[in-house]
């Protein structure tokens, strides 16, 4: 079955956008899916809900502006829903409809007890004040109240969201109930409920399983050398683990464009010219390079902690590195993953290689359920063994059934996922 032309009336099947990269990728797992499974697979390719509101508010000059809002619950059947907000110009309705989607796969493979959700506001938070974004994360949050609750669907940060976007939301969502309801997000501040070891889950997520990548590949991690797309929450912290671990970082790239030093960049000084310029440029120690350039670096591992379809086509060819780690959720399409499968780079997906941090919100969910704090060690201790868990089974799915990285997470995951389905029947 092609599952892209069951496209739902809601999406321009001329512009399907990151949804059609779903579909795609579940195209690829239904053949490998245990055979019992298979029939439930077409369940996954629909949300099961998607809420769609408009984010009225008052600008400080008084007038008032419209902002386009989402939620999407993509599947509940192994718990409640899980998954980051993001503020962005482009966000639409594919867009979260498929990071839904791979959220119910990745909390899946981890094994965690949440179901897939995503939401996001299309807005350029930068063309806002402080005061203006407080009132539209509010106004979102009352306008998608229905969906949330701690044992409901429980948001987290993603693109241009942050510690204090959740603490806006916890308090919001905690006004119109009338109690503290901690458990209803994460990624809070440690002084509201939120976890210690929150801030760097994801990338050293990302760092533990390219370490596990890496022993199976006979790649030593001191002295490897580590391209990063993307110098944000993800990004930066991987950069760190890897430099803290002796390898390189001989590339960064972000918005503003790319840097490199083949003997290794001093990534704090880099850091702190980044916080006075708003960019990566003149940083010191650094030489300015092209994004093709930065595509083709000689390197051994190269993150890609920025957004979606950035590996593509048109770049898969230049990449050099062996081991491509997926920090952002969807950074490859489709047609570059089988370029890249060709020239035989291993790519750990996004699905695996980005859960850290929802392992660590469920940490936090937890924590904050059962009102009792845990230490940043234990924390680490605990993500840690989640993630070589999940990364041996996948790396044994794969190379028992002769499948990429990808196809055998997507198969782990939605596996579980159609399992609970079984299981619980279908209503009524
Ligand atoms: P962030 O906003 O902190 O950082 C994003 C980084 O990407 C910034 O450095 C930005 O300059 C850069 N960037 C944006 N557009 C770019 C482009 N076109 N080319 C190069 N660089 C570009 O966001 P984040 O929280 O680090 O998230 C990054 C990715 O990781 C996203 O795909 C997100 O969904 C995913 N992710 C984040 C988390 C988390 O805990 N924050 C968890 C799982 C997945």
């Amino acid at each position: 079955m092609n599952n892209v032309s069951h496209i739902p009336s809601y999406l321009s099947p001329e512009h399907l956008g990151p949804w059609e990269t779903f579909l795609v990728q579940i195209d690829r797992v239904e053949p490998h899916l245990a055979p019992e499974l298979r029939p439930l697979a077409p369940i996954l390719t629909r949300p099961m809900r998607a809420l769609i509101v408009n984010v009225p508010i008052r600008l400080d000059n008084g007038e008032m502006a419209h902002f386009e809002g989402y939620r999407v619950q993509h599947n509940l059947a192994r718990g409640p829903g899980k998954g980051g907000i993001r503020f962005h110009p482009q966000v639409t309705l594919s867009e979260v409809m498929a990071l839904s989607a791979w959220m119910t796969v990745k909390n899946a493979v981890v094994n965690v007890p949440y179901g897939g959700a995503k939401g996001g506001v299309r807005v350029d938070p930068k063309q806002l004040s402080l005061a203006e974004l407080e009132r539209l994360t509010r106004r979102y949050t009352s306008e998608i109240h229905i969906l949330l609750g701690q044992d409901k669907d429980i948001p987290a940060p993603d693109i241009n969201t942050n510690e204090q976007t959740m603490a806006w939301i916890m308090d919001t969502y905690s006004m119109n109930e009338g109690r503290t309801a901690m458990g209803v997000v994460t990624g809070k501040p440690v002084s509201l409920g939120g976890s210690l070891g929150r801030k760097d889950a994801t990338g050293r997520g990302v760092f533990v399983s390219t370490v596990e990548a890496a022993r199976h590949l006979g790649l030593e991690i001191a002295g490897a050398r580590v391209a990063v797309q993307g110098f944000g929450n993800v990004g930066e912290a991987a950069a760190r683990l890897f430099a803290e671990a002796g390898a390189r970082v001989v590339a960064l790239q972000d918005g503003s464009g790319a840097i490199a030093n083949p003997a290794g960049l001093d990534l704090q000084a880099v850091k702190a010219w980044r916080q006075t310029q708003r960019s990566l440029l003149g940083a010191p120690g650094a030489e300015t390079i092209d994004a093709e350039r930065f595509w083709s670096t000689d390197a051994d591992i190269l993150v890609a902690a920025a957004m979606e379809n950035q590996i593509t086509a048109a770049n898969a060819g230049l990449i050099r590195a062996r081991l491509i780690v997926e920090g952002a959720n969807g950074p490859t399409t489709p047609e570059a993953d089988l370029i890249l499968q060709e020239r035989g780079i291993t790519v750990i997906p996004d699905v695996l290689a980005n859960a850290g941090g929802v392992t660590v919100s469920y940490f936090e969910w937890v924590q904050d359920i059962s009102a009792f704090f845990w230490t940043e060690d234990e924390i680490n201790a605990r993500l840690d063994r989640i993630m070589r868990e999940a990364f041996a089974a996948v790396w044994e799915a794969a190379r028992s059934k002769g499948i990429v990285m990808r196809t055998a997470a997507f198969v782990l995951g939605c596996e579980r996922v159609l399992m609970a389905h079984k299981l619980r029947g279908l209503y009524p």
